[in-house]
């Protein structure tokens, strides 16, 4: 009986999951069913562009028609509400499918860290929606301070984290607001970016040379940024740090923590740090050999260096393919392979023309041309999506 594959999430892990069932199985097995929430796939790593209102949402997303045209991939689009792994079963909103492999794609949500008034009063930059959210906010922010022009702190965006979520979401709003300041006829010395972060260092685990260079990047945009320094309350008007001090702000954003989808632990999974489930060296779930964990999901240590992978596009690429390569080698009684991820580079943009980079062991800080690094990256990947096809799509948008 052909074997039925069902993919959860389509991030960067789940569609390189189905993409690589699709070119590497058989021409009709395994059957491939990929479900989620809505019917495209969107760039979460560049959604602070669209926050910042740089890029249109479109240039944000992908319809998964337009990547499996001519596939044998089914979708379905519907929200996954629970999985029954004792069942081989996932419900969603609108019935129930069984699975004899799962795969699991699920990505992240904001961890809070149990501070008060954090999740109540804070934006966040999770999806399309909640980008457009932020960009919508800060506007509205901008148009009330022209009739309350004492309330300064409709001027002030506060970033909670200095991850890459927060470096690069502070950089490319220093590029938009003098814009958006000049658009409402506000002077721009009234607009001030504060970027405040708990460890002692902002980019935490990346290389010195980098972190230096994005700092002095970030101070020449006029950023100012907090480190060492814990938010340790937030209200609708004002962000409580633990030096004592109280920054008044109507907009605060918070990048500073991240957990896998509730969905992994109310589901049963063992899991480890951060809601993140606990998989062997093969990408399964500890207690379910036909369950595969990628991505944001799954709590992944890398063999070679003991080191635990963090959530990044670059790991759920390659996990997502992995566990396709996987559940095609159990279907057909080969043996599976480890997981033993490469690390491709890192490049952290810092506003429209400004990123710092590691490719390498090469150190690359000059703006133009790690700028432009980024969007060959962002290409090559659109390429693996689906070839020319999609990118003279995009070209011709
Ligand atoms: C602003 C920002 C910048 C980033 N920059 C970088 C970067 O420069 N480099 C890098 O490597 N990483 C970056 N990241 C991290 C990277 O985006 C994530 O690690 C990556 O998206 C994880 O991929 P994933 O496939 O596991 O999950 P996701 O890409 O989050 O995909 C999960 C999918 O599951 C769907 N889904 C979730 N819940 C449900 C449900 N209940 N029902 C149906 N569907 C559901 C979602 O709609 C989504 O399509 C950035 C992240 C952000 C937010």
């Amino acid at each position: 009986m052909v074997k039925r594959v069902v993919i959860l999430g389509a991030g960067y892990a789940g569609v390189r999951s189905a993409l690589t069932l699709e070119t590497a199985g058989h021409r009709d097995e395994p059957e491939i069913v990929l479900v989620n929430k809505h019917n495209y796939h969107h760039f979460m790593a560049q959604l602070h562009e669209s926050a910042a209102g740089v890029t249109g949402n479109e240039d944000m997303r992908i319809s998964l028609k337009d990547i499996f045209n001519e596939t044998r991939v089914k979708q379905i689009k519907d929200e996954i509400l629970r999985i029954l792994p004792k069942d081989n079963r996932v419900i969603l909103g609108d019935g129930t499918i069984d699975y004899d492999y799962l795969i699991v794609g699920l990505g992240s949500e904001p961890e809070y860290f149990n501070i008060p008034g954090l999740e109540v009063h804070s934006l966040t930059l999770r999806s399309l929606n909640s980008a457009k959210l932020i960009r919508a906010h800060i506007e509205n922010s901008f148009a009330s301070f022209k009739s309350n022009p004492l309330r300064r702190e409709l001027l002030t965006i506060v970033v909670g984290g200095a991850g890459f979520t927060g470096i690069e979401l502070a950089g490319e709003m220093a590029d938009w607001l003098p814009k958006l300041a000049k658009e409402y006829d506000i002077q721009k010395k009234l607009v001030s970016i504060v970027n405040i972060e708990a460890a002692d260092t902002i980019l935490k685990g990346y290389d010195r040379k980098l972190i230096e260079n994005a700092y002095e990047i970030l101070r020449q945009k006029g950023i100012r940024i907090i480190t060492g320094t814990a938010i340790e309350g937030v209200s609708e008007s004002e962000v409580k740090l633990s030096s004592g001090e109280v920054i008044k702000t109507r907009n605060f954003i918070w990048t500073g923590g991240i957990r896998a989808n509730r969905l992994i632990a109310l589901s049963g999974f063992t899991t480890a740090a951060r809601g993140r489930a606990k998989v062997n060296s093969y990408l399964q779930s500890v207690e379910y050999p036909n369950v595969f964990m990628v991505g944001d999901n799954a709590f992944i240590v890398n063999q070679a260096t003991g080191e635990v992978m963090g959530p990044t596009a670059q790991v759920a690429i390659q996990s997502g393919r992995l566990a396709a390569l996987n559940v095609l080698a159990d279907i057909r009684g080969e043996g599976l392979r480890e997981f033993n991820p490469r690390e491709m580079g890192r490049v952290v943009s810092l506003g429209r023309k400004v990123a710092v980079g590691k490719i390498g062991r090469e150190y690359r800080t000059t703006g133009r041309v790690a700028g432009l690094l980024k969007e060959a990256i962002q290409w090559k990947y659109l390429f693996s999506l689906g070839g020319l096809r999609l990118v003279a799509k995009k070209l011709l948008q």
